[in-house]
């Protein structure tokens, strides 16, 4: 029998693609023996069952009925029951942590009945009819779909009547008509009552929660962070615990280590008299955890002792929820936190001293992405000026843009490609669209775990919350600082969320010190020394070279200093570019043989002093030439802007230019509706005349050059856009002629491997064949992304990227991230029948994947010998090639 339910004592922590990870985590802290309310858990299957067919999977209910019987009998109460009713919450949890994504409801059990034995039995009817309007209000809207601001607005309405400055000053009297309120709100709304019966309650709930997985924010949240849509949360129900039972409870949340820097110690926010949300939703302004030390000793004490417990166990820094009932502590929520980039590298090499873990695991457990992050310039504190506000950096980075006010301005603005800050006094779930859309979020109110904190974490973004001395006027659309400075919709400011601090004006940037340690391998400070041990580890464990993409000397050299291992691709189109262009004019436009080969002449020392510059800056290294690629026309200048130039001279009755009307005739003559697939690549080399002798001998005698200066030059000429061994075979005796000569000539034998590029699903398919010309492949998989899907990469990203992302098509765009299925499988087949042709065949890729963190774990995989990247993504490269040889 399918097993849809379990107890808490049932599940572990490795059974969240089952129970999710709330529900596999309180599991596991009732295993470990921490006071955590007994509950159980429906399972992700069910979900996936009830989403599938629309109706409740076969057995679940009875299971679940048996469950809570088992809870009711533990309790001695019945849920909902009259006299002393049990209450329980229904929670969402999936298997990766979707933070304030799905929905959850508490107080589930009371209505008009057992709101009285409640207040009997507590002693205290404002926690009764508190609790009961928090049910309503959570029902209502995630439920019963009633939108969450129409409650808000009744409460706030009812504190501005009441002169109640916050939630705390309204009594059982005011609470109960507000729950009137409501219900005649959810009836208005729905056209439904508020149901009475407690089953009724939990079974509409479990199903909303199911539900609430594929809600619109869920939804925008999987995508972003790229988690499968087919995984299904979990529910848990779980014994409700009351920390709005006066000043002796309350509720928080809390890290082992400070998640935004990863320094040890306890960390949090603890808000008295609170229930749920409460802490995180900025209602009233919460304490640091060492003010309960105070407040609550004993408390405090358990908390620490079971936080330190948490740690050693999990050996990972852990977030937890927790909630004080009338001075007992109860354990509500734990995972493995989220954490910055920063912290992420100070907690990893932490762990490794305190032995907790390996320098392999602790490899692990960085990523590239947290390492792109840190090279990320920061502002320049000589020209900050005076800070607007001050608040608490939530999530660390340099942040500019236009100050908005509300998530939807954000959004707007965001897509004509300006940069916006959202400012609000706090976000939730709602602005999610917004703060994707911001550089920076900055809120008025809340801890450094309130939603926004959490979230921009998460996501990367800079945040600086709780900036108190804001007054956030989101109907006017400004924000006013306490000297009086007012910040208007558009104006540009500056977020500092590494400080905490807010500026006028854009700030200019400065380096970071992880790029310092790059560029010079100095090692500021602890974070600096963190990343640079695990970019050591990586290159002790990795198996994959990483080279760069490179075409001039200062990019070389860069390269070199982040730890490249060779060029993997040298562009050869950037030096047919400036002053140049009008060498390659006179090539194109050249009458005969004589007038070409003096073009081309010219054009030789050029690129050979280009050559030389690279092979001197990665000396000993190897250099991956790529012959010129593009259409040629796209060195001439653009036909609509010639066609006007001869028109007007000839319509003010002048003679047009002779150079001019030639040049007009060749750009006419060598016009292609699809230059992509077109007249480039290794077939300009077999019908231009004399050019890729030209390109061959300047690589030749800039290795002679380098040869004579003592250095180590080591070239290697790559042809690109080949689609059939016999191209290859042409082009390659041409390039092995020119370097006979230029040996021959120079006495300095040249040697140089010869390869291809493949680029070309043809290329793919016939590799055995190209093999045998080739000593070396390299993929191109930007072409072979555009060839293999037939996409056109300058338009489809812009014309209907995001409309196949929304509908699921891929999880992320075929350009960053390498499609392992269509274009890996091309990749697979040429590593396989090129080595099988040629076993010491050397592959590597060179497109835009190469630096993708994903892509490098597939390269490996697939047994590539390098990946190229650009010389800012080689550190990325290199940490994500050691990581996935673990
Ligand atoms: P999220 O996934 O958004 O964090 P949770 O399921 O953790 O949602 O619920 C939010 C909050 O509700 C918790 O942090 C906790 O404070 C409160 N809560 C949930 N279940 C209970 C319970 N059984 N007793 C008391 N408070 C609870
Ligand atoms: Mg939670
Ligand atoms: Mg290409």
């Amino acid at each position: 029998m399918v097993h849809y339910v379990y107890d808490f004592r049932e599940g572990r922590r490795d059974m969240a693609e089952l129970l999710g990870g709330k529900g596999a985590n309180l599991a596991e802290m009732t295993r470990l023996g921490l006071p955590v309310p007994p509950g159980f858990t429906v399972t992700t299957d069910a979900c996936r069952a009830f989403l599938a067919t629309g109706a409740e999977p076969e057995g679940m209910s009875a299971e679940i009925s048996r469950h809570l019987t088992a809870l009711e009998d533990s309790a001695g109460r019945r849920l909902g029951q009259r006299g002393d009713p049990l209450l329980v919450s229904v929670r969402s949890g999936a298997r990766f942590s979707m933070p304030g994504m799905m929905e959850t409801v508490l107080d589930i059990g009371l209505n008009d009945d057992s709101v009285l034995g409640l207040a009997k039995t507590s002693g205290s009817d404002r926690f009764a009819w508190d609790s009961y309007r928090r049910l309503v209000q959570m029902f209502g809207s995630t439920v019963m779909g009633v939108d969450a601001a129409a409650f808000d607005e009744a409460m706030a309405l009812l504190k501005e009547a009441r002169e109640a400055p916050d939630d705390l000053h309204l009594d059982a009297y005011d609470l109960a008509g507000l729950v009137e309120t409501y219900k005649r709100l959810i009836l208005d709304e729905t056209g439904h009552v508020f149901p009475q019966s407690p089953a009724e309650q939990l079974r509409l709930a479990i199903l909303a929660v199911f539900r609430s997985w594929n809600g619109e924010r869920a939804r925008l949240y999987r995508r972003r962070e790229h988690i499968p849509d087919d995984l299904g949360t979990a529910v848990t129900v779980q014994r409700m615990v009351y920390g709005n039972l006066g000043a002796d409870s309350g509720s928080g949340v809390a890290f082992t280590r400070d998640p935004a820097t990863g320094r040890p110690g306890l960390y949090g926010d603890y808000l008295a008299n609170a229930q749920g949300e409460d802490v995180v939703a900025g209602i009233r302004n919460t304490v640091p955890l060492t003010d309960l030390e105070r407040l609550d000793p004993d408390s405090h004490r358990r908390l620490r002792d079971h936080m330190e417990r948490l740690e050693r166990h999990y050996r990972d820094l852990c977030d937890i929820e927790f909630t004080i009932e009338r001075g007992t502590l109860w354990m509500l929520q734990t995972r493995v936190g989220k954490r910055t980039a920063e912290a992420a590298f100070a907690i990893a090499a932490e762990l490794v001293e305190e032995g907790q873990i390996t320098p392999q695991e602790a490899l692990a457990r960085v990523s590239g992405d947290a390492l792109a992050r840190l090279m990320f310039p920061r502002f320049d504190t000589d020209a900050t000026g005076e800070a607007l506000a001050h608040g608490l950096p939530a999530s660390p980075g340099a942040a500019v843009g236009a100050a908005v006010f509300d998530s939807a301005e954000a959004v707007r603005r965001a897509a004509t490609g300006e940069k916006v800050v959202l400012v609000r006094q706090e976000t939730t779930p709602d602005d999610l669209p917004g703060m994707v859309a911001a550089e920076a979020v900055l809120t008025s109110r809340g801890g450094k775990t309130s939603h926004a904190a959490v979230v921009a974490r998460g996501m990367g973004k800079v945040c600086v919350c709780g900036a108190e001395e804001l007054t956030v006027d989101t109907a006017a659309r400004r924000c006013t600082t306490r000297a009086g400075v007012v910040v208007e919709e558009g104006t540009v400011i500056s977020v500092d969320g590494s400080a905490g601090t807010v500026y006028a004006g854009a700030v200019p940037l400065v380096a970071s010190e992880a790029m310092r340690y790059l560029e010079t391998g100095e090692q500021s400070d602890g974070v600096v020394a963190a990343v640079a041990g695990a970019l050591e580890r990586a290159d002790s464990v990795r198996r994959l070279e990483v080279r760069a993409n490179a075409d001039t000397p200062e990019d070389a050299r860069r390269a070199r200093r982040f730890g490249a291992q060779g060029i993997g691709l040298c562009r050869t189109e950037h030096m047919f570019l400036g002053e140049r262009r009008k060498l390659v004019e006179d090539m194109i436009l050249a009458r005969d043989d004589a007038e070409r080969e003096q073009a081309l002449a010219a054009l030789l020392p050029l690129q050979r002093q280009d050559f030389v510059g690279i092979l001197e800056a990665m000396d000993g290294l190897p250099v991956t030439v790529r012959l010129l690629d593009p259409p040629l026309h796209e060195f001439l200048p653009d036909r609509t802007a010639l066609t006007v130039r001869i028109a007007t001279a000839e319509a003010r009755g002048r003679q047009p230019e002779t150079h001019e009307v030639e040049l007009l005739d060749a750009v006419n003559r060598m016009h292609e509706e699809n230059p992509m697939l077109g007249l480039r690549g290794v077939r300009l080399g077999l019908v231009v005349p004399g050019l890729v002798a030209m390109q061959v001998r300047a690589v030749a005698e800039a290795v002679v050059t380098r040869t004579r200066a003592g250095g180590a030059p080591r070239a290697e000429i790559m042809v690109p856009l080949v689609g059939a061994v016999e191209e290859l075979r042409i082009e390659r005796a041409e390039v092995e002629r020119v370097l006979a000569e230029v040996s021959e000539e120079s006495g300095v034998p040249v040697r140089c491997p010869v390869g291809t590029m493949i680029e070309l699903p043809r290329a793919a398919l016939t590799a055995g064949r190209i093999a045998e010309e080739a000593e070396f492949f390299s993929f191109g998989t930007n072409d072979l992304t555009q060839t293999t899907w037939g996409f056109s990469r300058d338009d489809v990203e812009a014309a209907f990227f995001s409309a196949y992302l929304d509908k699921g098509v891929f999880p992320a765009s075929p350009f960053e991230t390498i499609d392992r299925d269509g274009v890996g499988r091309l990749v697979r087949i040429a590593v396989d029948e090129g080595r099988a042709t040629r076993p010491d065949l050397k592959i590597g890729v060179c497109g835009e994947h190469g630096g993708d963190p994903e892509s490098v774990h597939f390269f490996h995989a697939t047994g590539l010998d390098y990946v190229s990247c650009s010389p800012f993504r080689v550190p990325v490269a290199r940490l994500e090639a050691g990581r996935a040889a673990l």
